[in-house]
């Protein structure tokens, strides 16, 4: 058993109280890490606010970044001491998992939110309370955590932990669904709706592709700074623009080829349905809205949309694009990160809601 301070959400919607949990020692095919860093998704604050099937207490944290201290028995290709950053769990048995879809693996859900071993029992406990301590295979809103094998991503010195849990998982989504997913290339145009990490990291991927045109959509005038320092050709804030798609079809050309909405506002995903050239795609990366799209209106012009969840990412794959793009001085993604104290995670996760920190990322004392 090992003692952990911990985040933990007891009750939806209240704050995240620092608390001493403990945690299993681990099981055959786990890792235990020491977490350094922990970077602040979206994602935190909807599970906190009861999205799901999330079960409380639980702690949450799913961009987990540390030094492994100790492996299970059938662990093989990791060894304590070893520097790693965690994704999202997945199987890594099923037929999606095998076909290298793993983040549309059939167990997601349950390895997600769930936060539940996959036989179900609970990794941590508080005397006889227990606690969901596998938010998306990691909880690592603590000073240690559990994941398996196949979550971690080993990485060299030159990788500093304390940047890079940043990109684990938004970053992560933006970049796979421009190069992975959506059609995004050399002289192309694409949309992105929502420029928090997600669409930031999105229009980072754009210009490293080439597209050559690279709208930036939001209504926060000081991230769509932050988009055009980053390689968008074009701003556009909502509050100021009556028609969006007319702007866009004017903006692209007729029509723009791609589009990623990370909003999820259904007001948002017509007007880029409207604003789609032919043939275009529009990927949806943010829980769908109303009014929905009518499905109707995608026939003409042969439009599609696609729903994606971490970039279409295959296990680490998806990370290692990521540091390959910014070992090539094409991810510049130090600029969007804010660094606080484990213990201000509240102020951390609402300072991000609110949109003043992009992303912030959590700090473990001596990590
Ligand atoms: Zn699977
Ligand atoms: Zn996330």
């Amino acid at each position: 058993m090992v003692r952990a301070v911990a985040a933990v959400a007891r009750e939806r919607g209240g704050p995240l109280s620092l608390e001493e949990i403990e945690l299993d020692d681990p099981r055959d095919d786990e890792i235990l890490i020491r977490m350094a860093a922990c970077g602040v998704c979206h994602t935190d604050a909807k599970a906190r606010d009861g999205y799901g099937s999330v079960v409380f207490p639980i702690v949450l944290g799913h961009e987990g970044a540390g030094t492994i201290v100790e492996v299970g028995r059938t662990v093989r290709g990791l060894v304590p001491g070893d520097r790693v950053l965690l994704v999202s769990d997945f199987c890594g048995r099923c037929d999606r998992c095998r076909a290298g879809r793993t983040s549309y693996c059939e167990e997601g859900p349950r390895r997600t939110f769930g936060a539940v071993r996959p036989d179900g029992s609970t990794r941590a406990r508080m005397g006889s309370e227990d606690i969901r301590a596998s938010f998306f295979g990691q909880s690592a809103f603590a000073t240690y955590a559990l994941a398996s094998e196949r979550q971690a991503l080993r990485v060299g010195d030159d990788v500093p932990l304390q940047l890079f849990a940043a990109t684990t998982c938004g970053m992560v989504t933006g970049v796979g669904a421009v190069l992975q997913v959506l059609p995004v290339g050399p002289g192309r145009s694409l949309a992105v709706m929502g420029t928090g990490t997600v669409g930031l990291a999105a229009v980072m991927a754009a210009r490293a592709a080439g597209a050559s045109t690279i709208v930036a959509v939001d209504k926060n005038g000081a991230r769509l700074e932050h988009a055009r320092a980053l390689g968008a050709t074009h701003l556009v804030d909502t509050d100021f623009t009556p028609d969006l798609a007319h702007t866009l079809r004017a903006i692209s050309d007729g029509g723009c080829d791609a589009i990623l909405d990370t909003t999820g506002s259904g007001e948002l995903q017509l007007a880029a349905v409207a604003a789609l050239a032919v043939l275009g795609q529009l990927g949806v990366a943010g829980g769908g809205g109303e009014p929905g799209v009518p499905l109707g209106s995608l026939m003409v012009g042969g439009k599609s949309v696609r729903g994606i969840i971490q970039g279409d990412s295959s296990g680490t794959l998806g990370l290692q694009r990521l540091l390959k793009l910014h070992e090539a001085g094409s991810f510049p993604f130090e600029r969007l990160v804010r660094h606080y104290p484990f213990e201000k995670v509240n102020e951390a996760i609402e300072d991000s809601l609110r949109g003043d920190t992009v992303k912030p990322v959590l700090l473990f004392p001596g990590g």
